[in-house]
């Protein structure tokens, strides 16, 4: 007899629901190694039994090459007494005490199931909820760990013997697919019309005759309607009362995409990656398409491929591109309920194509584009990202931060990693905030941890913010907004020593009372010092400015250039009433009274304005998008600026950029491609050369990007050269957004540090 040795192996990460047992199952085969794998809360566990080298190999191949969808954070081994198993079995899920495990995000349909799904012969030819252990809902349908059929929305669809068959066979890739399912036993489509009656139209006809499709997917409802069809596309925007805001497309194919935007190698990559987000990408002119009534005023289109069986049989020889957005009314909750849908639709959707399977978890699609340099820059990161933990360089008592009241997510901390939720929309809209508190539960459950510190801002109003100060059973930590912006880049970044921050951010609440946006802080977990900002305006009116650039460019023109700014206000500005432009002017004369304001977003759209390219904005950054889209890359001249120190503060001063820039518009003539440029460069020289002057004094070397502005890339790809051609080290997002959906991690990371060691 050989001699034998025995091992109990854990892993943890993302090993459940997607094929890692039998994965161990075939290893073990192939190691000739006895024992048993099995699922638990924390993880999974393995008993091997087998020959040392055979051992060794077994767990060597197993930390090497995992199956694509698994992410291994964690492998122990002990040595254990040999029991003498026979044979090598998958065992039963246990719940054990401590959840560590991980859940998978959401999975797009892998290539072997959209082969069988047009395969006539297939049982499961055209079913349109065909998943396999490579692929398919997760996230979206489970109610609580372990991730086990009963456990999910699939619980109340019983297996019929051949599914259950696939099930229990480790050799099939159906083996322990949860949700595993077929036209017997599984969910089933129906098309009702808008009265909710059953009705048999074809719903390729029902697209090509322009007709607008609530179709309930994934994570949420979406509306759809033929994207060349540009009167019925003008038709959804319509009756969805949305009169510019971009729609995404969902494109038939690949090689559909490429008919209408550029698409080079790593976006194609994240097209087709198992998250399957939404990618922008810079839009072709493509006369099929209806552009002017889809992405109005911009340059880039949002692009998906479709991501489950279902989106998948929507598409045919004439149906290669729809616009496909989300149902809900803007800033209101996900629709994921039929009756919800039926009612709050009915005058929007000419027809519903709903199933019978519950969406447990809501979530959106997710939105990135790709770059700088292939990097992926999330916009909103929801549907295959969610709930994956990002790793953090600290570790301590599970945190929970709340996050801003726009495009709010949470954060949980458990043992070093950070779980971001999805995001939940605007907090002032109680539907989105009685989602945030189901999220919330579901998530603690999920990772079994109850927060000992609740990190918020500090903003005085943010309904967040007020919430998370009433939960008196937690430690509070009050961070400020930017702060919390800088943190973030860094935790994702895993960074931990001291370092410079760029924020350029659209709002925050500043320690000074002043709504911050365009600053340069020094700072880590514990602390932070403002060593620059941009100078500082007058600011009446407040958040609704956020809404009105055309108010903007007037404050900002009257504050520089007084009589004579707010002559040239009169004479090129549209859409501002005389008696608000006199009540502006009062507000400003008696400025001592308002709030000031070193917002960058809010200098975006004031410039938009003034330049006469975007007054009012139907959705948020409309101005500054729309200002971004028409700016020429590469043009190198500037507008004159200047920096000036007060009390060791640099004061960022666009003042002195006003004058040249509104004679370059309405006397010079110079194209507003140029314009646009040329602004956005002086802002990159003006950045890069009060970072020289912090650097300066400081010794500091590594700089941290981020704050909603970011997300404008002629602005994000200029800075990253100019800095890095300074000899700067520069960290940008690249797995939460740079806008306010990144900073509950940040806060996260900051109320770590304060809360302390681990017990
Ligand atoms: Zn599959
Ligand atoms: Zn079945
Ligand atoms: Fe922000």
């Amino acid at each position: 007899m050989h001699k034998r040795q025995a091992a109990r192996i854990r892993v943890n990460g993302i090993v459940q629901g997607v094929g890692f047992r039998p994965y161990i199952y075939r290893l073990a085969a192939q190691e000739h190694i006895t024992g048993w794998v099995q699922n638990s809360s924390k993880g999974v566990v393995i008993e091997a039994e087998g020959r040392p080298e055979s051992i060794e190999s077994f767990i060597h191949k197993i930390k090497q090459q995992p199956p694509p969808l698994a992410v291994i954070r964690e492998i122990s081994t002990e040595t254990i007494p040999e029991v003498g198993y026979s044979e090598f079995v998958i065992r039963q899920s246990a719940r054990e005490q401590e959840q560590l495990v991980m859940i998978s995000p959401d999975v797009a349909i892998c290539d072997d199931c959209r082969r069988e799904l047009f395969d006539e012969e297939d049982r499961r030819y055209k079913y349109p909820f065909i998943n396999c252990t490579n692929c398919g809902p997760r996230y979206t349908i489970i109610r609580d760990v372990p991730y086990d059929r009963h456990l999910t929305s699939m619980a109340s669809f019983p297996m019929c013997p051949s599914c259950q068959a696939e099930y229990d066979d480790p050799r099939n890739r159906r083996f322990h697919a949860q949700p595993n399912a077929c036209p017997d036993c599984g969910p089933q489509v129906q098309l009702l019309d808008c009265r909710g009656q059953k009705v048999n139209y074809d719903i390729h006809q029902l697209l090509m005759e322009g007709k607008i499709i609530a179709i309930k997917g994934l994570g949420a409802f979406h509306l759809a309607v033929d994207a060349t069809n540009a009167q019925a596309v003008a038709e959804l925007r319509r009756r969805k009362r949305r009169d510019t805001k971009p729609f995404a497309v969902m494109v038939k194919d690949l090689a559909t995409a490429h008919e209408y935007c550029f698409v080079d190698e790593y976006e194609e990559a994240w097209l087709q990656s198992p998250a399957a987000p939404i990618v922008v990408l810079h839009s072709k002119y493509n006369e099929q398409l209806a552009s002017s009534v889809i992405h109005p005023g911009l340059n880039t289109l949002g692009i998906m491929l479709p991501y489950t069986p279902l989106h998948t049989l929507l598409f045919n020889d004439q149906i290669k591109v729809l616009v496909m957005t989300s149902a809900n009314i803007s800033d209101e909750p996900l629709i994921t309920d039929n009756q919800v849908a039926l009612e709050e639709l009915k005058d929007i959707a000419d027809y519903f194509w709903v199933h019978n399977r519950e969406i447990v978890n809501p979530c959106d699609d997710s939105v990135m584009s790709v770059f700088p340099q292939g990097s992926p820059h999330h916009i909103r990161r929801a549907r295959g990202f969610v709930p994956r933990g990002i790793p953090i360089p600290v570790n301590t008592d599970p945190v929970l931060a709340v996050g801003g009241d726009l495009k709010n997510t949470f954060c949980l901390t458990r043992r070093g990693e950070a779980y971001l939720s999805q995001p939940w929309g605007d907090m002032t809209h109680f539907g989105n905030y009685q989602r945030f508190q189901v999220g919330l539960e579901r998530f603690k459950r999920m990772l079994d941890v109850e927060p000992v510190t609740i990190a918020l801002d500090m903003h005085p109003d943010y309904q967040v913010s007020r919430w998370a100060r009433q939960q008196t059973q937690y430690k509070q930590v009050e961070i400020q907004h930017h702060h919390a912006h800088l943190a973030a880049a860094m935790a994702e970044n895993e960074l931990r020593q001291e370092v410079l921050g760029l924020i350029c951010d659209g709002a925050g609440w500043g320690t000074d009372k002043a709504i911050w946006g365009g600053e340069i802080l020094r700072g880590d977990y514990h602390q932070f010092q403002r060593l620059a900002h941009l100078n500082y305006i007058p600011f009446p009116g407040g958040d609704q400015n956020s809404r009105k650039p055309v108010r903007m460019a007037l404050i900002y023109l009257y504050s520089v250039m007084g009589e004579k700014g707010w002559q040239l206000a009169q004479k090129y500005l549209t859409g501002l009433p005389q008696d608000e432009q006199e009540i502006i002017i009062q507000q400003i004369n008696h400025s001592r009274n308002w709030l000031f304001t070193s917002s960058c977003g809010r200098l975006f759209d004031a410039v938009s304005a003034a330049l006469g390219i975007c007054s009012w904005n139907s959705y948020e950054a409309q101005a500054a998008m729309q200002l971004e889209a028409l700016g020429k890359p590469g043009v190198s001249e500037v507008y004159p600026y200047s920096i000036s120190c007060n009390n060791g503060v640099y004061n960022m001063d666009t003042g002195p950029m006003w004058t040249k820039l509104m004679r370059d518009r309405y006397t010079d003539n110079v194209p507003l491609p140029i314009i646009s440029g040329k602004f956005h460069q002086t802002l990159v020289a003006l950045f890069t050369e009060a970072l020289i002057k912090v650097r300066g004094d400081t010794g500091l070397n590594q700089v941290v990007l981020s704050g909603g502005v970011f997300h404008n890339r002629l602005l994000l790809s200029g800075i990253i050269s100019a800095l890095q051609n300074q000899g700067f080290e520069v960290f940008y997002h690249q797995q939460v957004p740079a806008g306010d959906g990144g900073i509950s991690l940040g806060q996260a990371a900051i109320a770590s540090e304060v809360t302390g060691k681990c017990a």
